[in-house]
C-alpha cells in the first residue's frame, strides 16, 4: 500500500493510514490529527512538530461526527471521476474545535442544510491520477448510505 488514499481497493483502514481509523478498531471512522501536550494545540492532519510550539504531538483521533458549517454544491466538470454534482464543505468537529474541509456524500448534495449533523465515512468515488478506483474520506449523514463502503 501506499501513503496515498487511492490505489489497490481491498482494506480501506490500509488505504488512508494516518488520515482515518476506525474508533478502537472497530468502532465509528474517525479523522485522525495530532495533539501536542506542551501547548494542548490539536490540528489536522497528523503533524510530525507542533506548528506553533515545534513540541513532539501525539497522535489521536479528533472527531468522528459534527455541524456542518457551511458548504457548497460543485455543478461543473467535476475533477478525477467524481459524481457531478458534488459537494464539498467545512465541518466543526465534536470535541477538538477544529474545523476540517472536505468531500460530502454526494447522495446529500441536494437536500444540505447549515448545521445538520454529519459523520466521518469512507466511500469508493472517482478515480485517482491513474484511473484506479479511490476511497476517500467523505462526510456523510449520520444514518449510512447505500453507497457505503461494504453495502
Ligand atoms: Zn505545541
Amino acid at each position: 500500500m501506499t501513503g496515498t488514499m487511492c490505489g489497490d481497493v481491498t482494506e480501506p483502514a490500509e488505504l488512508v493510514p494516518g488520515l482515518v481509523e476506525r474508533v478502537n478498531g472497530r468502532g465509528p471512522y474517525a479523522l485522525v490529527g495530532s495533539r501536542c501536550p506542551d501547548c494542548g494545540a490539536t490540528v489536522f492532519p497528523s503533524v510530525v512538530r507542533c506548528p506553533y510550539c515545534q513540541g513532539q504531538p501525539l497522535r489521536q483521533g479528533v472527531g468522528a461526527a459534527g455541524s456542518l458549517y457551511t458548504y457548497t454544491v460543485v455543478r461543473t466538470r467535476a475533477p478525477f471521476g467524481l459524481p457531478e454534482p458534488y459537494a464539498v464543505g467545512y465541518v466543526d468537529l465534536d470535541g477538538s474545535g477544529l474545523r476540517v474541509f472536505g468531500l460530502i456524500d454526494p447522495a446529500m448534495a441536494d437536500e444540505l442544510t447549515v448545521g445538520q449533523r454529519v459523520e466521518v465515512g469512507l466511500m469508493r468515488l472517482g478515480v485517482d491520477g491513474q484511473g484506479r478506483p479511490c476511497l476517500r474520506p467523505v462526510f456523510r449523514s449520520e444514518h449510512p448510505t447505500a453507497s457505503e463502503v461494504g453495502r
